[in-house]
This record gives C-alpha cells, structure tokens and sequence, in this order.
C-alpha cells in the first residue's frame, strides 16, 4: 500500500463541483482517504481564462503509479476535459505530487512533480494536510511552504 498526495485543479464548469465529483471518483480506489480545504487561485500561464480552484488529497492506494496516472486521466477525461493550450483552462486537472517516498522520472511520469514546489496552490493545500512531510529529496514541506505562508488565496467551503 502506498500514501500518495494528489493535486486537484478546475477552472470551467463550476470549478467547486469539478472537485467535489473527482473526490468522489478517487475515493473509489483510496483508503484512509482525506482533502485539504478548497483555494481560489490565479492562473498559470495564459492569464485569459477564468480563476482555479484548487486542493490536494491524500489517500493509500494498491495501484502502481502508472495505474494510478491511468485512473486519473480517466477521472479527467470522464469530467470533460479538453487538451487545447499548455496550462489553459480545463474542467479538471488531477496531478500526482508525491507517491510514497519514490522518485520516478519515466515517459509518462515525473514523481514528484517536476514544479510542485514553486506552486502556492499545491504547497499551501498540502501543507494543510501534512505539514510535517519531508519530501523524497529531503527538505522539509516546513521550509518550502514559509514561501507562501502570506498568499492571499481565498478559501471556500
Ligand atoms: P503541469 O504538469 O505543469 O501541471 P498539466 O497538469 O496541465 O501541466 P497535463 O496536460 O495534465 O499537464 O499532463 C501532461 C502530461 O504530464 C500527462 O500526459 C502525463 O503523462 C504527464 N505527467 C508527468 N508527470 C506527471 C504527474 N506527476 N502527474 C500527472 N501527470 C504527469
Ligand atoms: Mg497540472
Ligand atoms: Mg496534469
């Protein structure tokens, strides 16, 4: 069994309920399954689209990380989303952020994600649900989220 941490992000078709029906389908392959608060985020990239809303879940899971990559493209692809520009507007947007302690640098996956530490919206939720993490490199979820203690993101729920 395997502790893996999940980046979750929408910004079309009322983004809030994007998330809430990918919590749903994740919990179908997860054990001990928990989500951090919901964020409102500015984009990355093209800054002509509409404002995210982000969050991260960490769950356990038997699946491999391919498997895992697998289920989430076809969570994405089940919610409507559409390939059209890097970092453009999508219905949903499932990353794999950390599985276990590996690092994994294949075709289809980079493990961690390659960008995840320059990134309010996933350090910040993560952060709220395992701030005593230290990531496979080593350095401590402490020290990369004292970057982003002061963002202004807003929270719902
Ligand atoms: P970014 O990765 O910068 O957040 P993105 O999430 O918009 O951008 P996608 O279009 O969702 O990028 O994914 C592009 C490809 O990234 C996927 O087809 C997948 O094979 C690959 N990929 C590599 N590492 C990961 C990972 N850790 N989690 C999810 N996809 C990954
Ligand atoms: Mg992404
Ligand atoms: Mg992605």
């Amino acid at each position: 069994m395997a502790t893996v941490y999940v980046a979750l992000g929408s910004n079309l078709e009322n983004p809030l309920e994007q998330l809430k029906q990918a919590v749903v389908s994740l919990k179908n392959f997860a054990k001990n399954f928990d989500v951090s608060p919901f964020y409102g985020s500015k984009p990355l990239g093209p800054q002509d689209q509409p404002d995210y809303v982000n969050a991260v879940a960490k769950f356990e899971t038997e699946l491999s990380p391919i498997e895992l990559l697998d289920k989430l493209q076809s969570i994405e692809n089940e919610q409507g989303r559409v390939r059209l520009r890097r970092w453009g507007e999508r219905t949903l947007d499932l990353d794999i952020l950390l599985y276990d302690n590996q690092q994994i640098e294949s075709e289809r996956l980079t493990v961690p994600h390659y960008d995840m530490h320059n990134r309010e919206f996933v350090i910040v939720p993560l952060y709220d649900l395992a701030p005593e993490l230290t990531l496979p490199n080593g350095m401590s979820l402490e020290n990369l989220f004292q970057k982003f203690k002061d963002h202004q993101m807003v929270i719902f729920n």
